[in-house]
Protein backbone atom coordinates (compact mmCIF):
# COMPACT_ATOMS: atom_id res chain seq x y z
CA UNK A 1 0.00 0.00 0.00
CA UNK A 2 0.94 3.64 -0.63
CA UNK A 3 2.66 5.80 2.05
CA UNK A 4 0.52 8.41 1.51
CA UNK A 5 -2.93 7.87 2.13
CA UNK A 6 -4.92 8.29 -1.39
CA UNK A 7 -7.84 10.79 -1.33
CA UNK A 8 -10.86 9.40 -2.66
CA UNK A 9 -14.17 11.37 -3.54
CA UNK A 10 -17.85 9.53 -4.00
CA UNK A 11 -20.40 11.32 -5.21
CA UNK A 12 -23.88 10.27 -6.28
CA UNK A 13 -26.35 11.93 -9.15
CA UNK A 14 -29.37 10.33 -10.62
CA UNK A 15 -29.52 6.95 -9.15
CA UNK A 16 -31.20 5.12 -6.39
CA UNK A 17 -28.33 4.88 -3.70
CA UNK A 18 -27.77 1.02 -4.74
CA UNK A 19 -24.10 2.18 -5.59
CA UNK A 20 -23.29 3.67 -2.49
CA UNK A 21 -24.66 0.39 -0.51
CA UNK A 22 -22.76 -1.72 -2.99
CA UNK A 23 -19.54 -0.44 -1.66
CA UNK A 24 -20.58 -1.62 1.88
CA UNK A 25 -21.24 -4.88 0.82
CA UNK A 26 -17.40 -5.21 0.30
CA UNK A 27 -17.96 -6.19 4.00
CA UNK A 28 -14.78 -6.30 6.25
CA UNK A 29 -12.83 -4.91 3.34
CA UNK A 30 -13.60 -1.64 3.55
CA UNK A 31 -11.32 -1.50 6.08
CA UNK A 32 -8.55 -1.68 3.48
CA UNK A 33 -10.22 0.79 1.99
CA UNK A 34 -9.97 3.06 4.80
CA UNK A 35 -6.36 2.36 5.76
CA UNK A 36 -5.38 3.29 2.16
CA UNK A 37 -7.73 6.04 1.31
CA UNK A 38 -9.10 9.05 3.23
CA UNK A 39 -12.71 9.62 1.40
CA UNK A 40 -13.07 13.32 1.89
CA UNK A 41 -16.46 13.21 0.13
CA UNK A 42 -19.60 10.65 0.37
CA UNK A 43 -22.66 12.38 0.95
CA UNK A 44 -24.63 9.78 1.39
CA UNK A 45 -22.29 8.75 4.40
CA UNK A 46 -21.54 11.97 5.42
CA UNK A 47 -22.41 15.31 5.75
CA UNK A 48 -20.38 17.77 3.35
CA UNK A 49 -21.15 21.21 1.90
CA UNK A 50 -20.46 21.95 -1.70
CA UNK A 51 -18.14 24.85 -0.35
CA UNK A 52 -15.97 22.39 1.45
CA UNK A 53 -15.61 20.52 -2.42
CA UNK A 54 -14.80 24.41 -4.07
CA UNK A 55 -12.18 25.08 -1.58
CA UNK A 56 -10.37 22.18 -2.73
CA UNK A 57 -6.76 22.46 -4.91
CA UNK A 58 -7.63 21.56 -8.65
CA UNK A 59 -6.52 18.20 -8.88
CA UNK A 60 -6.66 17.83 -5.01
CA UNK A 61 -8.41 14.67 -4.89
CA UNK A 62 -6.63 11.69 -6.52
CA UNK A 63 -9.72 10.09 -7.64
CA UNK A 64 -13.69 10.03 -7.99
CA UNK A 65 -15.99 7.44 -7.86
CA UNK A 66 -18.96 8.76 -9.75
CA UNK A 67 -22.03 7.43 -9.27
CA UNK A 68 -25.55 7.88 -10.97
CA UNK A 69 -26.40 9.55 -14.30
CA UNK A 70 -27.09 13.14 -15.05
CA UNK A 71 -30.47 14.65 -15.13
CA UNK A 72 -30.58 18.41 -13.55
CA UNK A 73 -28.32 21.21 -13.16
CA UNK A 74 -26.90 20.65 -10.10
CA UNK A 75 -25.47 17.01 -10.81
CA UNK A 76 -23.92 18.85 -14.32
CA UNK A 77 -22.69 21.35 -12.24
CA UNK A 78 -20.88 18.35 -9.84
CA UNK A 79 -19.39 16.63 -12.39
CA UNK A 80 -17.77 19.41 -13.85
CA UNK A 81 -16.80 20.99 -10.30
CA UNK A 82 -15.60 17.06 -9.51
CA UNK A 83 -13.70 16.85 -12.56
CA UNK A 84 -11.39 19.60 -12.04
CA UNK A 85 -11.13 18.70 -8.49
CA UNK A 86 -9.87 14.87 -9.12
CA UNK A 87 -6.76 13.94 -11.05
CA UNK A 88 -9.20 10.29 -11.85
CA UNK A 89 -12.73 9.90 -12.74
CA UNK A 90 -14.51 6.61 -12.88
CA UNK A 91 -17.81 6.24 -13.75
CA UNK A 92 -19.57 3.75 -11.23
CA UNK A 93 -22.08 1.67 -11.60
CA UNK A 94 -24.50 1.62 -14.67
CA UNK A 95 -26.03 4.54 -14.62
CA UNK A 96 -22.88 6.52 -14.84
CA UNK A 97 -21.63 4.33 -17.30
CA UNK A 98 -24.62 4.18 -19.37
CA UNK A 99 -27.62 6.45 -18.24
CA UNK A 100 -29.14 3.09 -17.01
CA UNK A 101 -32.53 2.79 -15.87
CA UNK A 102 -33.17 6.61 -15.39
CA UNK A 103 -32.08 6.73 -18.55
CA UNK A 104 -35.22 5.28 -19.81
CA UNK A 105 -36.67 8.53 -19.26
CA UNK A 106 -35.25 9.75 -22.44
CA UNK A 107 -38.36 7.69 -23.87
CA UNK A 108 -40.21 11.26 -22.84
CA UNK A 109 -39.25 14.93 -22.36
CA UNK A 110 -39.31 17.24 -18.71
CA UNK A 111 -42.97 18.38 -20.29
CA UNK A 112 -44.21 14.64 -20.30
CA UNK A 113 -43.08 13.54 -17.33
CA UNK A 114 -44.24 16.82 -15.27
CA UNK A 115 -47.38 16.24 -16.65
CA UNK A 116 -47.49 12.76 -15.45
CA UNK A 117 -46.00 13.46 -12.37
CA UNK A 118 -47.55 16.42 -10.93
CA UNK A 119 -50.68 15.70 -13.31
CA UNK A 120 -52.73 12.97 -13.55
CA UNK A 121 -51.26 10.01 -11.18
CA UNK A 122 -53.60 8.36 -9.42
CA UNK A 123 -52.00 10.20 -6.30
CA UNK A 124 -51.74 13.51 -7.24
CA UNK A 125 -54.02 15.96 -5.67
CA UNK A 126 -52.43 19.46 -7.44
CA UNK A 127 -55.44 21.51 -9.00
CA UNK A 128 -53.13 24.64 -9.60
CA UNK A 129 -50.83 22.10 -11.65
CA UNK A 130 -47.93 23.71 -9.83
CA UNK A 131 -44.83 22.24 -11.30
CA UNK A 132 -41.32 22.58 -9.76
CA UNK A 133 -39.30 26.03 -10.72
CA UNK A 134 -35.97 26.77 -10.73
CA UNK A 135 -36.68 30.23 -9.50
CA UNK A 136 -39.32 30.99 -7.19
CA UNK A 137 -39.53 34.95 -5.29
CA UNK A 138 -41.00 34.42 -1.65
CA UNK A 139 -41.53 37.62 1.02
CA UNK A 140 -38.04 36.05 2.13
CA UNK A 141 -35.79 36.06 -0.82
CA UNK A 142 -35.84 33.77 -3.48
CA UNK A 143 -36.11 30.21 -3.39
CA UNK A 144 -33.93 27.97 -6.56
CA UNK A 145 -34.13 24.31 -7.37
CA UNK A 146 -32.02 22.30 -9.77
CA UNK A 147 -33.13 22.97 -13.53
CA UNK A 148 -34.50 19.41 -14.64
CA UNK A 149 -33.51 18.53 -18.21
CA UNK A 150 -35.18 17.09 -21.04
CA UNK A 151 -32.51 14.37 -21.67
CA UNK A 152 -30.79 12.03 -19.22
CA UNK A 153 -26.45 11.76 -19.87
CA UNK A 154 -24.43 8.99 -18.97
CA UNK A 155 -21.44 10.78 -17.07
CA UNK A 156 -18.92 10.63 -20.26
CA UNK A 157 -21.63 12.21 -22.30
CA UNK A 158 -20.93 15.73 -19.73
CA UNK A 159 -17.10 15.47 -18.93
CA UNK A 160 -14.31 13.30 -19.65
CA UNK A 161 -13.99 10.13 -17.74
CA UNK A 162 -11.14 7.99 -17.47
CA UNK A 163 -12.05 4.45 -16.18
CA UNK A 164 -15.68 2.97 -16.35
CA UNK A 165 -16.82 0.12 -13.64
CA UNK A 166 -20.58 -1.22 -14.58
CA UNK A 167 -23.11 -3.01 -12.64
CA UNK A 168 -26.65 -2.38 -11.02
CA UNK A 169 -24.41 -2.37 -8.92
CA UNK A 170 -21.20 -2.99 -9.26
CA UNK A 171 -20.43 -6.72 -7.47
CA UNK A 172 -18.03 -6.31 -4.55
CA UNK A 173 -15.53 -8.47 -6.55
CA UNK A 174 -16.04 -5.48 -9.02
CA UNK A 175 -15.47 -3.41 -6.89
CA UNK A 176 -12.45 -4.73 -4.67
CA UNK A 177 -10.67 -5.32 -8.19
CA UNK A 178 -11.14 -1.60 -9.16
CA UNK A 179 -9.97 0.24 -5.66
CA UNK A 180 -7.09 -2.58 -5.55
CA UNK A 181 -5.78 -1.68 -8.88
CA UNK A 182 -5.75 2.11 -7.82
CA UNK A 183 -4.04 1.93 -4.53
CA UNK A 184 -1.48 -0.59 -5.86
CA UNK A 185 -1.14 1.83 -9.07
CA UNK A 186 -1.80 -0.98 -11.30
CA UNK A 187 -4.69 0.42 -13.43
CA UNK A 188 -5.37 -0.33 -17.00
CA UNK A 189 -4.86 2.39 -19.51
CA UNK A 190 -7.49 5.41 -19.61
CA UNK A 191 -10.39 4.37 -21.19
CA UNK A 192 -10.72 1.02 -20.06
CA UNK A 193 -13.80 -0.66 -18.50
CA UNK A 194 -12.94 -2.67 -15.44
CA UNK A 195 -14.84 -5.77 -15.95
CA UNK A 196 -14.22 -8.92 -18.43
CA UNK A 197 -13.79 -8.62 -22.18
CA UNK A 198 -15.80 -12.21 -22.49
CA UNK A 199 -20.00 -12.01 -22.17
CA UNK A 200 -22.17 -12.94 -19.27
CA UNK A 201 -22.55 -16.44 -21.54
CA UNK A 202 -18.97 -16.89 -20.60
CA UNK A 203 -19.11 -17.17 -17.43
CA UNK A 204 -23.11 -19.20 -17.06
CA UNK A 205 -23.06 -22.42 -15.83
CA UNK A 206 -26.56 -23.52 -17.92
CA UNK A 207 -25.99 -25.84 -20.84
CA UNK A 208 -26.35 -24.40 -24.12
CA UNK A 209 -27.17 -26.60 -27.08
CA UNK A 210 -24.95 -26.48 -30.36
CA UNK A 211 -27.94 -25.53 -31.96
CA UNK A 212 -30.04 -23.13 -29.86
CA UNK A 213 -33.72 -22.25 -30.76
CA UNK A 214 -36.45 -20.58 -29.33
CA UNK A 215 -40.18 -21.91 -29.93
CA UNK A 216 -41.60 -19.32 -27.54
CA UNK A 217 -40.81 -16.15 -25.49
CA UNK A 218 -41.91 -16.55 -22.01
CA UNK A 219 -41.58 -13.48 -19.17
CA UNK A 220 -40.11 -15.01 -15.87
CA UNK A 221 -43.48 -15.60 -13.83
CA UNK A 222 -45.07 -17.51 -16.80
CA UNK A 223 -43.50 -20.54 -16.56
CA UNK A 224 -41.03 -22.14 -14.14
CA UNK A 225 -37.40 -22.31 -15.38
CA UNK A 226 -35.72 -25.26 -15.63
CA UNK A 227 -32.82 -25.23 -13.42
CA UNK A 228 -29.80 -26.53 -15.77
CA UNK A 229 -30.81 -24.95 -19.27
CA UNK A 230 -29.68 -21.65 -20.98
CA UNK A 231 -32.57 -19.42 -19.92
CA UNK A 232 -32.13 -17.95 -23.40
CA UNK A 233 -32.77 -21.25 -25.26
CA UNK A 234 -35.94 -21.62 -22.98
CA UNK A 235 -37.47 -18.59 -24.15
CA UNK A 236 -36.84 -16.12 -21.61
CA UNK A 237 -34.86 -12.63 -22.93
CA UNK A 238 -32.15 -12.90 -21.39
CA UNK A 239 -29.49 -10.59 -22.50
CA UNK A 240 -26.36 -12.86 -21.33
CA UNK A 241 -24.55 -13.04 -24.86
CA UNK A 242 -24.98 -9.52 -25.95
CA UNK A 243 -23.67 -8.05 -22.47
CA UNK A 244 -20.10 -7.90 -20.97
CA UNK A 245 -19.58 -9.97 -18.07
CA UNK A 246 -17.77 -9.47 -14.89
CA UNK A 247 -20.59 -10.44 -12.89
CA UNK A 248 -20.17 -14.23 -12.19
CA UNK A 249 -23.40 -14.76 -14.31
CA UNK A 250 -25.24 -14.15 -11.09
CA UNK A 251 -28.45 -13.79 -12.09
CA UNK A 252 -29.13 -16.60 -14.26
CA UNK A 253 -27.63 -18.76 -11.46
CA UNK A 254 -30.67 -17.58 -9.62
CA UNK A 255 -33.31 -18.38 -12.68
CA UNK A 256 -33.22 -15.17 -13.49
CA UNK A 257 -32.42 -13.58 -17.19
CA UNK A 258 -29.19 -11.45 -17.59
CA UNK A 259 -30.44 -7.85 -17.77
CA UNK A 260 -27.40 -6.89 -19.43
CA UNK A 261 -26.40 -4.30 -16.81
CA UNK A 262 -22.34 -4.65 -16.96
CA UNK A 263 -23.30 -2.93 -20.48
CA UNK A 264 -22.45 -3.50 -24.16
CA UNK A 265 -19.36 -6.68 -25.49
CA UNK A 266 -16.13 -4.43 -26.06
CA UNK A 267 -16.55 -2.76 -30.01
CA UNK A 268 -20.31 -3.31 -30.05
CA UNK A 269 -22.28 -0.58 -31.64
CA UNK A 270 -25.68 -0.80 -30.21
CA UNK A 271 -26.30 -3.02 -27.55
CA UNK A 272 -30.11 -3.55 -27.83
CA UNK A 273 -30.03 -4.40 -31.31
CA UNK A 274 -27.20 -7.01 -30.40
CA UNK A 275 -29.97 -8.96 -28.02
CA UNK A 276 -32.71 -8.42 -30.08
CA UNK A 277 -30.70 -10.04 -32.60
CA UNK A 278 -29.48 -12.44 -30.68
CA UNK A 279 -32.58 -13.86 -30.06
CA UNK A 280 -34.60 -13.43 -33.14
CA UNK A 281 -32.00 -15.37 -34.70
CA UNK A 282 -32.60 -18.24 -33.16
CA UNK A 283 -36.54 -18.10 -33.27
CA UNK A 284 -37.82 -21.75 -34.44
CA UNK A 285 -40.54 -19.67 -36.71
CA UNK A 286 -41.21 -20.58 -40.50
CA UNK A 287 -43.98 -18.24 -41.51
CA UNK A 288 -44.08 -14.70 -41.21
CA UNK A 289 -47.33 -15.11 -39.16
CA UNK A 290 -45.24 -17.04 -36.62
CA UNK A 291 -42.47 -14.55 -36.16
CA UNK A 292 -44.87 -11.80 -35.63
CA UNK A 293 -46.98 -13.44 -33.10
CA UNK A 294 -44.10 -14.55 -31.38
CA UNK A 295 -42.14 -11.61 -31.13
CA UNK A 296 -45.57 -9.46 -30.34
CA UNK A 297 -45.27 -11.43 -26.57
CA UNK A 298 -41.82 -9.43 -26.27
CA UNK A 299 -43.51 -6.82 -24.30
CA UNK A 300 -41.89 -3.88 -23.84
CA UNK A 301 -38.54 -3.99 -26.20
CA UNK A 302 -36.96 -0.57 -25.50
CA UNK A 303 -37.19 -1.45 -21.28
CA UNK A 304 -36.02 -4.92 -22.00
CA UNK A 305 -33.51 -4.67 -24.34
CA UNK A 306 -32.14 -1.17 -23.75
CA UNK A 307 -33.28 -1.00 -19.55
CA UNK A 308 -29.40 0.59 -18.70
CA UNK A 309 -28.14 1.45 -21.94
CA UNK A 310 -30.73 3.84 -23.89
CA UNK A 311 -28.58 7.09 -23.94
CA UNK A 312 -25.23 5.74 -25.19
CA UNK A 313 -27.33 3.88 -27.82
CA UNK A 314 -27.62 4.82 -31.42
CA UNK A 315 -31.27 5.80 -30.63
CA UNK A 316 -29.90 8.30 -27.70
CA UNK A 317 -33.93 8.88 -26.76
CA UNK A 318 -37.41 9.16 -28.25
CA UNK A 319 -38.72 11.69 -30.66
CA UNK A 320 -39.23 14.77 -28.79
CA UNK A 321 -42.73 15.92 -29.29
CA UNK A 322 -42.06 19.81 -30.77
FE1 LIG B 1 -26.62 -18.17 -19.39
FE2 LIG B 1 -28.39 -16.38 -20.31
FE3 LIG B 1 -26.16 -16.88 -21.68
FE4 LIG B 1 -28.10 -18.72 -21.55
S1 LIG B 1 -28.23 -16.69 -22.54
S2 LIG B 1 -25.90 -19.08 -21.30
S3 LIG B 1 -28.85 -18.40 -19.45
S4 LIG B 1 -26.30 -15.96 -19.63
Amino acid sequence: MADKKLQFAIYWAASCGGCDVAILDVNEKILDIAAAADIRLWPVAMDFKYKDVEGWADGEIDVCLFNGAVRNSEQLHLARLLRRKCKVMVAFGACACFGGIPGLANLHDRKSIFEAVYGYTASTVNPEGTTPQPHLKVPEGELTLPVFFDDVYSLSQVIPVEYYVPGCPPTPDTIMTAVTAIVTGSLPPPGATVASDKSVCHDCKRKKSDKPTIKRFHRPFEIVPDPEQCLLEQGFTCMGSASRGGCGALCPAVNMPCRGCYGPMPGSLDPGADALAAMTSILAASDDATVAAETARLLDPLGTFYRFTLPVSVLGRAPKAS
